[in-house]
């Protein structure tokens, strides 16, 4: 790994997944020099769907690059929540709707073509890529921030951003904390839309099936020539504290007594992955002196609201907004950025939002997974929503906010007890 012949950049990015791509391109636009390092010989994501809520598609195309992603994508039709026991549906959102009212669609994609679209526009915008480059320590020194690689190399720039994932390097340095095992796993398949031609599926829908301990996904990819299924339940045996825990006979096993659309899906998931769901308790701070947490090494969410990567990508605009309302003027070697604002700011708004998404989608995982009269509970009160009730995505889908005084209020809090059941 030789970075001799690049000039020095202003801003180091370790970690080449979405969420540090994303970032090196925002901040390369306002004008920076970045540098971005990924462990991995290739820069890559796993080939299955990607949802993209209004939030994110809106700076997508701030950043130039909506077109390109909905011409890889699909824009679906409806949201479609049906129970998995019987396939009734219970309620729905209304995609085309929520474009008019969010300014901006819904998207799904596969997440390597949404990986692809970065780094290409990371490669056309100069940002200085490096692979195979692991790094093993994060340093605050005078005036930036150091890293440092298993190789024993290091390099230097005025900030670091750390977007190194779920089990991030840098984050002891912010908290002792461990991700916080939710005994779910996931399963997913993806593949070509023939393979389910002859099921139940919906052509042009994102739908999730909810059920006891379980739920399933459906939506089509590549303008309906491929389609993505996600399988996830809780595993006995993580209960249990076993250490192999959510192996395929357990999938089966959680997924017996479904409806025949769920069980049609099944034999299509990968079996030789999976993805066990961990989270991280929310922190409120992000910053120590010039290291910065972006993405999951800063805010890891249970999939349950797919904003994982929406986050991510959200907060790498963000951070470069406040550098581009800092004004910077380039002055010899400094890029003129006043970094302690800049970070203090994107702090200030990530974090407060980020916590919020985190806990509401254990909540909404926990709603989508109960059983029995909770079942029936949840069930009516989904049915009786009315699909143009934006109350529950407002907070969410509308225009990401720069600053705290800018967070919209939550969505109300409804109480399952609450909700009276016929007497039969
Ligand atoms: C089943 C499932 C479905 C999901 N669905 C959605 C969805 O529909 N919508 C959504 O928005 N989100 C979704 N998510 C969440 C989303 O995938 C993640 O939140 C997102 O990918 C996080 O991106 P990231 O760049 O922060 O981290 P990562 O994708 O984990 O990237 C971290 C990168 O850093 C590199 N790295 C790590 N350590 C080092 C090191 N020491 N040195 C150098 N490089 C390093 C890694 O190799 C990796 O490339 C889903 C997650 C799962 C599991």
């Amino acid at each position: 790994m030789s970075t001799e012949d690049s000039p020095r950049p202003d801003v180091l990015v370790v970690g080449g997944g979405i969420g540090g791509l994303s970032t090196a391109l925002a901040l390369t636009r306002q004008g920076l020099r970045v540098r971005l390092y990924e462990q991995a010989a290739e820069f890559g994501e796993v080939g299955a769907g990607l949802q993209l809520a209004p939030n994110c598609t809106r700076v997508l195309d701030d950043h130039g690059l909506l077109d390109e992603a909905v011409a890889l994508g699909v824009l679906p039709e409806r949201m479609v929540m049906k129970d998995a026991l019987n396939a009734e549906e219970l309620t729905h959102l209304d995609l085309e709707d929520l474009e008019h009212r969010y300014g901006s669609p819904y998207l799904v994609i596969h997440r390597s073509d949404l990986h692809g679209i970065f780094l290409r526009a990371c490669r056309r915008s100069g940002v200085d890529l490096i692979n195979g480059a692991r790094c093993t320590a994060y340093e605050n020194t005078v005036g930036g921030a150091r890293v440092t690689f298993a190789d024993g190399t290091a390099d230097e720039a005025e900030v670091v951003i750390a977007a190194d994932g779920l089990h991030s390097t840098a984050r002891p340095l912010l908290v002792a904390d461990e991700p916080v095992n939710s005994a779910y796993v996931s399963y997913r398949g993806t593949v070509s839309f023939d393979q389910v031609r002859a099921h139940a599926v919906h052509e042009k829908d994102v739908v999730v099936y909810v059920g006891p301990r379980c739920h399933f996904v459906q939506y089509p990819l590549r303008g309906g020539e491929m389609f993505n299924q996600v399988a996830v339940f809780e595993s006995p045996r993580a209960l249990a504290g076993e250490e192999d825990w959510g192996t395929p006979d357990e999938l089966d096993r959680a997924f017996e007594g479904t409806c025949a659309q769920i069980r049609q899906g099944l034999p299509l998931m990968w079996r030789d992955r999976r993805w066990r769901m961990y989270d991280r308790d929310p922190i409120p701070n992000w910053v120590t002196g010039r290291i910065a947490l972006l993405g999951d090494a800063a805010h890891p969410p249970l999939q349950y609201m797919a904003q994982g990567a929406v986050m991510a990508i959200e907060d790498g605009w963000v951070l470069a907004e406040h550098v581009r309302a800092g004004r910077p003027r380039r002055t010899g070697h400094s890029s003129g950025v006043d970094w302690a604002a800049a970070l203090a700011a994107y702090e200030a708004v990530r974090a407060e939002h980020c916590r919020r998404v985190v806990l509401t989608a254990r909540e909404w995982g926990g709603l989508w997974h109960v059983e029995g009269t909770r079942r029936l509970q949840r069930n009516a009160l989904l049915r009786s929503r009315d699909p143009y009730d934006y109350g529950f995505t407002d907070w969410v889908y509308g225009p990401t906010a720069l600053t705290p005084d800018r967070l919209p209020d939550l969505y109300p809090a409804v109480s399952l007890d609450s909700v009276r059941l016929p007497v039969s």
